[in-house]
């Protein structure tokens, strides 16, 4: 039994020894073609031969250099590269080791704007129902998936606040997509103005929701709307991409879809691509101006904030991307994708739901497709369809199937940006064997 403390703490996983391309091998010589990229993380496959060659070269010039000594080239460079890329008006980055920490980043560097500029009742932070946003407290605690917080309840921040969000059940019948998206976010609203303006920091949403719900593309609409709530309420908007960001869903940031920026935006995953431990928060330049303005510091940093390796291989990730012209392959292939899936899934009795947008697609199993009634939880669907799909030689991410809010269960795809019409047939194809 192994003694490593983490999700496989159970025992009964295979041992994974060696990636290649959009294949991870086990110590059985077994093959799993990585439809989910793990968690949405390996978007340019495993062992690539450029990102490998990048890290050798950084690792052989530094691979540490402590942020209160030095900056490096690295950081200096991923830093230039992602703000030269970022949504209008975000003008800087902090760079840490993980989703959640980029989060936390968000929520912390939102509350200091706030002091800093004279407002400091502005505390709540408001998220949606069944939202995933980390693991460190400050993220668990604008979490809204009840299982995910019960255990730590008495530890979490005060002020926290559920507003809806869009799912495909919630939808009424004598109302479009987009009157729907604008009620939802009309809720939003109703939120702000019932805790009263001046006590709301911020609002905290998934652009594309993958973390818990198995991929939900927003509402048309629902985030330009969001955008003038936060506008007219002084309230900052926080985009957590740290699973739909980073070129998942066809472009580089899913908001570029939405027409709409945030004023600090969270990323991960795919910076990393699986090869380091990466993430970063991108804040306003309204809000540096702020700071710079006040005490001049974000009082809040970390021994690992902008490695040099870490920076070089997310930079050379980067390059790959857009030498490659990648996007338009998640563009195309994601376009296969969907029709694969719609044409296997689209009658399936037990599938209620397709979603999804380029590279990033979800499945809804449930009990009834006309009535839209989920799985009973305790049969833990989603974590079978896993298994079958595991022992077919497919990785997809299975999510839900708690008792609380309805959650459903879910099959999340992520394939790496490099999968092509061929990779996306044998997914969908071994996908139906599982399910
Ligand atoms: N936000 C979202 C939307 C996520 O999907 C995740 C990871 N599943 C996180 C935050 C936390 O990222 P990490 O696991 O890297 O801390």
């Amino acid at each position: 039994m192994s003694q490593i403390l983490h999700r496989s703490i159970a025992g009964g996983y295979p041992t994974a020894v060696s990636g290649e391309g959009v294949w991870l091998i086990d110590s059985d010589g077994k093959r799993y073609l990585d439809g989910s990229g793990g968690a949405a993380v390996s978007c340019l496959g495993h062992g690539h031969p450029d990102i490998r060659a990048a890290m050798h070269a950084q690792i052989d010039k530094l691979a540490y250099a402590h942020t209160s000594f030095f900056t490096s080239q690295p950081a200096e460079e991923l830093a230039e590269h992602l703000i030269a890329r970022a949504p209008n008006g975000l003008s800087h980055v902090f760079i840490c080791s993980s989703g959640s920490e980029a989060v936390e980043a968000c929520l912390k560097l939102a509350r200091h704007y706030f002091v800093e500029r004279g407002e400091p009742k502005r505390i709540q932070f408001i998220s949606r129902r069944q939202s995933y946003h980390g693991i460190t407290v400050g993220a668990l605690s604008v979490g809204g998936r009840m299982k995910d917080r019960a255990p730590f309840k008495e530890m979490l921040l005060q002020g926290h606040h559920i507003a809806p969000c869009y799912a495909y059940r919630d939808q009424r019948a004598d109302e479009t997509l987009e009157q729907y998206g604008l009620r939802v976010a009309d809720e939003l609203e109703a939120k702000i103005l019932e805790l009263g303006p001046e006590t709301v920091a911020a609002f905290v949403a998934e652009t594309v929701v993958g973390a818990t719900l198995g991929c939900v593309p927003p509402v048309p609409g629902y985030f330009k709307r969001i955008r003038e709530i936060c506008d007219r309420h002084g309230v900052l908007l926080i985009l957590d991409e740290v699973m739909s960001g980073m070129g998942r869903t066809g472009t580089l940031h899913a908001c570029e879809q939405e027409g709409i920026a945030p004023d600090l935006m969270a990323i991960a995953k795919g910076l990393g691509a699986g090869y380091v431990p990466i993430g970063a928060m991108l804040a306003s330049s309204q809000i540096i101006a702020a700071v710079r303005q006040g005490s001049g510091a974000f009082p809040h940093s970390q021994t690992y904030n902008g490695h040099p390796l870490a920076c070089a291989t997310a930079l050379a990730v980067q390059q790959v991307i857009e030498r490659d012209d990648l996007l338009a392959n998640v563009r195309r292939q994601g376009a296969h994708l969907e029709r694969r899936l719609k044409e296997r899934f689209g009658n399936h009795h037990h599938v209620g739901d397709v979603r999804g947008r380029g590279h990033f697609w979800g499945i809804e199993l449930v009990a009834d497709r006309a009535s839209k009634t989920p799985f009973d939880p305790a049969l833990k669907l989603h974590a079978r369809v896993k298994q079958a799909a595991m022992a077919h030689g497919l990785m997809v991410y299975p999510m839900g199937g708690t008792a609380d809010g309805n959650a459903g269960d879910h099959v999340l795809l992520a394939p790496p940006f490099i999968a092509d019409a061929a990779i996306m047939d044998t997914l969908v194809e071994r996908l139906g064997e599982a399910v």
